[in-house]
């Protein structure tokens, strides 16, 4: 049996789909406690370098966000899944 696989480039595309929607309306799961919650629910603390978001059930880090002059570092660790609603694929 042979695996076959591409390069990151092949997520371009639906990368770019995912991301260019409203994100506040996507709905995330919390890594550290399951709770499913719209991402405009969760708690932002702009106060650190970058943007911090926290579960409000159990306080883990669902995302950071950092933007320097040039270029944007976004780690997800602490969602499970990221669920947003996006068109329908053109037939
Ligand atoms: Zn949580």
């Amino acid at each position: 049996m042979t695996d076959t696989w591409v390069d990151g480039n092949d997520l371009a595309a639906p990368l770019r789909e995912i991301f260019a929607v409203a994100v506040t309306v996507a709905r995330g799961q919390c890594a550290g406690c399951g709770r499913q919650q719209a991402i405009a629910e969760v708690r932002v603390y702009a106060r650190a370098p970058g943007l911090v978001a926290r579960c409000p059930s159990c306080d883990t880090v669902l995302l950071r966000l950092v933007r320097g002059p040039d270029r944007v570092w976004l780690d997800l660790t602490g969602l499970r899944v990221l669920e947003m609603a996006v068109p329908s694929e053109a037939q």
